[in-house]
Formats: structure tokens, C-alpha cells, sequence
């Protein structure tokens, strides 16, 4: 049995609390390695060895630092291939999809390159007689993230790239679900010249996520995970002090006007509803059609798309659609979630309950499913199910439709498919979500737009990547200068005003 470390100063640490988790192949249901739960001790080692390079690391140039992230993206490229095997062996999803995970988050490391841009600050000459000022954007010192184990290559690079160009050390508590991928970026980042102790991979659980909230010296905490623990790390870390952004779990719908392309419109709620077994964050899970005419003909093109989906190993290639969800907890829960919409009344139009895969019988792998005639009260409307299960509900107007995404507490992403100008624009303006697309299902913004959501779906102020990250990742400071040539006998003592 493989036994995973710790990543801290430069060298992979073994475990010294005595308490491991199990990472299983989510495909087979081995447990394939044992992954270290850290105590506040290897915590605090962490923060030492963060604390004590930080201060050198911040006096490298910007540009230099960006050149360690460029190196970064070579080694990223070169080893694309075994990050996503590994990815993909401790999470379940395909192979395409593993790459594309660790590609999104190429694409913020490359969008941090930017960062002597980013940092340059602001000056006024001659604020007031013989006085200039000027901004600059510091770092913060030694922070740390904490991440779910549905993207663990792209979620810790949205965090630890703009973190480290600002000048910041860095602790990631990834998840113990798949932690062997973030242990291989931190390596991966030292081989591309970063200092020992400013990238450091702390495995655990909630004892981990503790030390770091109750830490003196870490400054900072970013989240994303499930909206009870994004809470209780927001409350907890913004009473600490430290600056905390946090983003939380989601129930995405995609309304369906009567004038939309039905084909892509089924096409698109296949891909997003049930892509990476529903274990998205920006996931279809609700499909609104608007009018039961509409309604009639999306399940029409629905029920075969659904039934054809493959759902097998990643090491099947491209012949699989999805894989198995994360563990065995996660699959009885959408069970468990699915049988309440039956017993609370929804219509099962495309039952997966029964799906077994042969060979692969103790795999975490759950069938597709697909409601109609869901209503607002219902379980499955209401929680996040995070697994390949998506709900109709069917709306009599757009006034309707737009209701229903305004009024759910997640607002995460949403999409609308429509020809129709005026309403998509009307749509785009009204709607209390932070992330939406037209005729678009899953609008991840690009690296150089930032990613958030609203409602209980984000907690704090600056959204992920894009120009949010460096402000996050920095504190500003202004300076207010006059040479002795500028200063007027005597003593000041009202309130200085430019003159
Ligand atoms: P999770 O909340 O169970 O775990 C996330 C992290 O929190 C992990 O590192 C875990 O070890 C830690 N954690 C778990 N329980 C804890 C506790 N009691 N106290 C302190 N820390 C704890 O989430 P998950 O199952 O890994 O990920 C799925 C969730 O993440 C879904 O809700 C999904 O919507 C959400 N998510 C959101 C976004 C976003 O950007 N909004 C992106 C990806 C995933």
C-alpha cells in the first residue's frame, strides 16, 4: 500500500500524527494509497519553513518570479500525461477531462505571468505643492488555500499561482480524496526554480483546515468546497483576522425559451449536466423549460442522449462519457437523493438506479439519471446532488423561469438558451448569479476574467483568478512624500489639505 506525504521545505515528509485517510481507485473501490492527516505540529513546521523564505522570496523582481511560473507551464506541458493519469486514477474522471483540468489551471498560471503588470502600483506627481504619491501592492506573507477533490489540479493552481507571483509563500491543504496530483505540482514548481518552503503541501482533514484557521502568522485563507464548510472557514478565518475569500457548493440552471434550438439545447444539458458525473461546480443540475410545448420536446431529445451517455473507467479512453463519482459515501447519497424525488413525486424518465458495470462491480459508478415534473419543494430541487442527475422543472412563463434561478440560496452559474436578443440581454441584467452564459452551459470565465459566484455560493468580497487574484494576494500601502525643499516653517495642526 502506498503511503503519501507531506511536501514541506522542499522534501516529501512522512506523516508523524499517526491519523490517515484512505485514497481509493474510484473505478475498482481499492483503497490504492494512504494519505497523512496533518496535526498542528506538521502544521506549524510548515509555517516555519514559510515564514522564514518569504521575506527573500517577496525581494525577487516580479519579472523573475513570473519566469519560475513560465518555466512552470513547460513542465506542466511535459508532463501532461501522467498528471492526468494520476488525476484521473484517484478522482474517476476520463482522461480528456483530467487534461482539461490541469489546463484551466494552466491558464491562470499563465495569466500570473502578467504579474509585474499587475504590481506596478499607482503615482501622482505633485499631489499637492512639492508632495508626490504613490500605491504599491505588497504581499501578504505565508497564506494558505484549501481545496475540494472535484478539480485538484486546477483549483490549487488558481490559488498558489497568483498567491507565489505576488510574493507570497503558500500552504495548500488539498483534499485527502486525490492529493497525489497537488503533491506533484509542488514538486514540479521547485524543479522550475522556486525557492524551498514558498509552495508546501500540508495533507489532512478538518484538524489541518483548524491549524491553519488559528494560525497567527498565515495571513490569508482561500476555500472551495461544499457551502456549510466555505461558512464555517469564512466565519472562523475572518474572526482570526485574516483576509479569507471562500466558494461554496451551487445548483445551476439553464432556462429553455420556447425559440431555442432544441437539438443544442439538449446536446449542451448533456454535456453540462452530466460531464464528470455532475461533480462540477458550474454543473447543470436544473433544466427549465419555458412552456410545457417546450418542455414536450426537450425530454423528446433528452430521454435517448441520456440513456446513450457511457459511463466507464478512464481506462477505457475515449469511449467513456463519465466515470465513477468520488467514494462510496457519494454514490449512496445521490442514491439517497434520487429516491426522494421519486417518493416525493417527480416523474423518473430516465431511471439509473439499476446500472451496474460489469468487471468493475465494487466501482463508485452511478447511472444517469433524469427527472421530469420537479417542483420547487422537493429534496432534489433543493440540495446540491453533485452527481449525474439532472431535474426538470417546468416553468409556465420566462417571469417564472428567471423566478425560480433568482429565488434558489445557490447562485454559482446559470445559463439561458434562447434566439431571442432581448430576453438573453434582459436575462444577463437581471439575474442574482455571478457566472452566466447564453446559449453557453457552463460559462467558466477565462483566466483573465475572474470566477465567482453570489449568494451561498461565494463568501467575500474578490472573485478567483483574473485582476481580483492579485488583490487578494496583496495589501496596499501609500506613500505620501515631500523633500525638505517642499516643507514650510512651523508646525501643522489642522488636518492637512492640498493646497
Ligand atoms: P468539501 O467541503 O467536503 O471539502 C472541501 C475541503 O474542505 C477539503 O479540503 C476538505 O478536507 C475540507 N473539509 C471537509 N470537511 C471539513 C470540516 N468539517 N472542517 C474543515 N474542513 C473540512 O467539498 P468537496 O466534497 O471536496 O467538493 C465538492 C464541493 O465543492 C461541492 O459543493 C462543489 O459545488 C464545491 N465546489 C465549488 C466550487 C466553486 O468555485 N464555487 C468549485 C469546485 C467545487
Amino acid at each position: 500500500m502506498q503511503e503519501l506525504t507531506h511536501y514541506i521545505n522542499g522534501a516529501h515528509v512522512k506523516g508523524t500524527s499517526g491519523r490517515f485517510a484512505d485514497v481509493f481507485n474510484p473505478a475498482t473501490g481499492e483503497v490504492q494509497a494512504k494519505v497523512p492527516l496533518a496535526n498542528q505540529a506538521e502544521m506549524d513546521q510548515a509555517v516555519s519553513a514559510a515564514s522564514a523564505a518569504q521575506p527573500a522570496w517577496a525581494a525577487v523582481n516580479p519579472q523573475r518570479r513570473a519566469r519560475v511560473l513560465m518555466k512552470f507551464v513547460d513542465l506542466l506541458n511535459r508532463d501532461m500525461d501522467k498528471l492526468a493519469e494520476a488525476l484521473s486514477r484517484e478522482h474517476g474522471k476520463t482522461l480528456p477531462d483530467a487534461k482539461g483540468d490541469v489546463i484551466r489551471g494552466l491558464e491562470v498560471v499563465e495569466y500570473c505571468i502578467a504579474a509585474p503588470q499587475m504590481l506596478k502600483g499607482e503615482y501622482t506627481d505633485s499631489a499637492g505643492p512639492g508632495i508626490d504619491m504613490y500605491s504599491m501592492r505588497q504581499a501578504l506573507g505565508v497564506t494558505a488555500g484549501i481545496t475540494p477533490f472535484n478539480f485538484p489540479a486546477m483549483i490549487p493552481m488558481w490559488m498558489f499561482a497568483p498567491a507565489i507571483a505576488c510574493g507570497n509563500a503558500f500552504i495548500l491543504k488539498p483534499s485527502e480524496r486525490d492529493p497525489s496530483v497537488p503533491l506533484m505540482l509542488a514538486e514540479l514548481m521547485e524543479e522550475a526554480g522556486l525557492p524551498k518552503g514558498i509552495l508546501q503541501v500540508v495533507n489532512g482533514d478538518k484538524e489541518a483546515v483548524d491549524a491553519i484557521l488559528y494560525h497567527d502568522v498565515i495571513q490569508s485563507v482561500g476555500f472551495v468546497g461544499s457551502t456549510p464548510i466555505a461558512e464555517y472557514i469564512y466565519g472562523t478565518g475572518c474572526a482570526q483576522g485574516k483576509r479569507v475569500q471562500c466558494f461554496g457548493g451551487a445548483k445551476n440552471h439553464m432556462i429553455i425559451m420556447p425559440d431555442a434550438d432544441m437539438d443544442q439545447a439538449a446536446d449542451a444539458l448533456v454535456g453540462a449536466g452530466y460531464g464528470a458525473a455532475g461533480e462540477r461546480c458550474m454543473a447543470i443540475s436544473v433544466a427549465v423549460p419555458v412552456g410545457d410545448d417546450t418542455a414536450d420536446r426537450l425530454i423528446e431529445k433528452l430521454v435517448p442522449r441520456v440513456e446513450a451517455l457511457k459511463v466507464g473507467p478512464y481506462t477505457s479512453g475515449d469511449d467513456v462519457d463519465y466515470g465513477p463519482v468520488v467514494t462510496a459515501a457519494a454514490k449512496s447519497n445521490i442514491e439517497r437523493l434520487v429516491q426522494t424525488g421519486v417518493d416525493q413525486g417527480a416523474k423518473l424518465v430516465v431511471d439509473g438506479r439499476d446500472f451496474k458495470l460489469q468487471g468493475y462491480e465494487d466501482g463508485f459508478f452511478v447511472g444517469a439519471h433524469l427527472f421530469d415534473n420537479v417542483t420547487k419543494d422537493m429534496d432534489i430541487y433543493k440540495t446540491e446532488i453533485f452527481g449525474p442527475v439532472l431535474s426538470t422543472v417546468r416553468a409556465q412563463s420566462y417571469e417564472e423561469a428567471i423566478g425560480l434561478a433568482m429565488d434558489h440560496e445557490y447562485g454559482n452559474g446559470t445559463a439561458i438558451f434562447t434566439r431571442d436578443g432581448d430576453t438573453a440581454r434582459d436575462f444577463a441584467n437581471r439575474i442574482n448569479i455571478g457566472m452566466v452564459g447564453i446559449n453557453v452551459p457552463i460559462p467558466v470565465p477565462l483566466a483573465y476574467h475572474t470566477f465567482g459566484g453570489w449568494k451561498k455560493s461565494a463568501f467575500g468580497d474578490l472573485n478567483q483568478h483574473g485582476p481580483d487574484a492579485f488583490k487578494f494576494y496583496t495589501r496596499t500601502k501609500t506613500v505620501t512624500a515631500r523633500w525638505p525643499s517642499g516643507i514650510k516653517e512651523g508646525g501643522e495642526f489642522s488636518i492637512p489639505v492640498m493646497e
